[in-house]
């Protein structure tokens, strides 16, 4: 009887404990091992330019899976010393501007150098809108086809800071995998051009000729970002308008300090769809890559937006972490019901929570 409960404790379908344990650890050290295996593979396929690989790791990156960003974080570590060697180009202006049809010649016109282009947007309204920049495979297709370039639609999330995350890590990825070229495309909605303007070496504003800044919903502080303006659309009709323009901002820009990489933003004009100054523009940015790297303040840059993505990383961590715990989301729902009542004040209930 003894012997028969010892037996039923102990064994199920013929397997002991002891050996149901190890099988157990033994499917634990296989499920780590694979697990190892497959982030080691991803990045060696990264590193060795394959785009499927890529897009899986980015996927990892953009995940909500506690799980996927485990890994996703041991793929950047792993990509990090092959990194950084790309020149990270921000462009932006108002919707109709010509951003997507800009960067899809100007991407050509450097696949044609023969480098590799990359193409990432910063879209906090997608998430609200679920229509995100460049989610319309539509939009760029010689670019889409064009094997030198990869173009990725803006990550979805519900903060400017993920967004911004998921965007400053696929970066790293996207140099990993050898693109020399990164434009990162976004619209002026909220924050999202400083947000750009700390994740890129050259910033590039669009207008068009003919319109104020108010009508162009051009917000202030962006002149002051851009290392060149381009007035697009100088073509037809509209090129005398464009030329007159380029004369304005020319004057306008010289009004503003001069800025910390000794470097005057330039002013020119192009036509995205006759494929007109887009040389020029290359040139530009040449030229800033030039002088920068001399004046060392290309690397200075990386390393102070380095530091300010740091501190940025902990501050959205630090809040997210706050805010998902069940005992703050519960006491946060009674401290605004007192707040509504008036039995307590903002800092007053902030305290409190802070100290929960
Ligand atoms: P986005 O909203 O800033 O991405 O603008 P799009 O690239 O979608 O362009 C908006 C419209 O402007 C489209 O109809 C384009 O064909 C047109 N467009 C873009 N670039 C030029 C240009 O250089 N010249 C002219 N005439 N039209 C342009």
């Amino acid at each position: 009887m003894k012997k028969s409960k010892k037996s039923a404790l102990q064994e199920t379908g013929g397997i002991s404990i002891s050996e149901i344990t190890s099988t157990n650890s033994i499917e634990k050290l296989k499920k780590k091992r694979n697990a190892k295996i497959d982030t080691e593979s991803l990045i060696t396929s990264i590193l060795n330019k394959d785009i499927t690989a890529l897009s899986r790791a980015i996927t990892l990156v953009e995940s909500k899976n506690p799980k996927h960003l485990k890994k996703a974080n041991i793929i950047i570590k792993g990509c990090l010393p092959h990194a950084n060697k790309s020149i990270r180009i921000g462009i932006t202006g108002v919707p109709g501007v010509g951003k997507s049809t800009f960067i899809e010649t100007f991407g050509k016109y450097l696949t044609n150098l023969g480098k590799r282009v990359a193409v990432l947007a910063i879209d906090p309204s997608s998430s609200i809108t679920k229509g995100s920049i460049l989610g319309d495979k539509t939009r760029m297709e010689a670019l889409v086809q064009d094997e030198n370039a990869y173009i990725r639609p803006s990550a979805s999330g519900d903060t400017l800071g993920g967004v911004a995350r998921k965007t400053r890590e696929t970066i790293t990825l996207c140099e990993s995998a050898g693109f020399d070229v990164i434009i990162i495309e976004t619209v002026g909605v909220g924050q999202s051009e400083t947000t750009v303007h700390s994740m890129v070496d050259f910033f590039l504003l669009l207008k068009l000729a003919g319109a104020g800044d108010e009508l162009q919903g051009i917000k202030r502080g962006i002149i002051e970002m851009a290392d060149a303006i381009a007035i697009n659309k100088a073509d037809g009709d509209n090129l005398k308008a464009a030329n007159l323009a380029k004369t304005e901002f020319t004057r306008a820009l010289h009004l503003y300090p001069a800025k910390d990489s000794n470097w005057q933003p330039k002013v020119t004009i192009c036509s995205a769809v006759e494929n007109n100054g887009i040389d020029t523009i290359w040139g530009i940015i040449s030229d800033y890559i030039e002088t920068t790297t001399k004046n060392k303040h290309f690397s200075v840059k990386r390393n102070e937006q380095n530091k300010y993505w740091l501190i940025q990383t902990i501050e959205e961590k630090l809040k997210s972490n706050f805010f998902n715990q069940s005992k703050i989301k519960c006491e946060l729902k009674k401290q605004l019901e007192l707040i509504e009542n008036n039995k307590t004040t903002p800092f007053a209930a902030a305290d409190f929570l802070l100290n929960l």
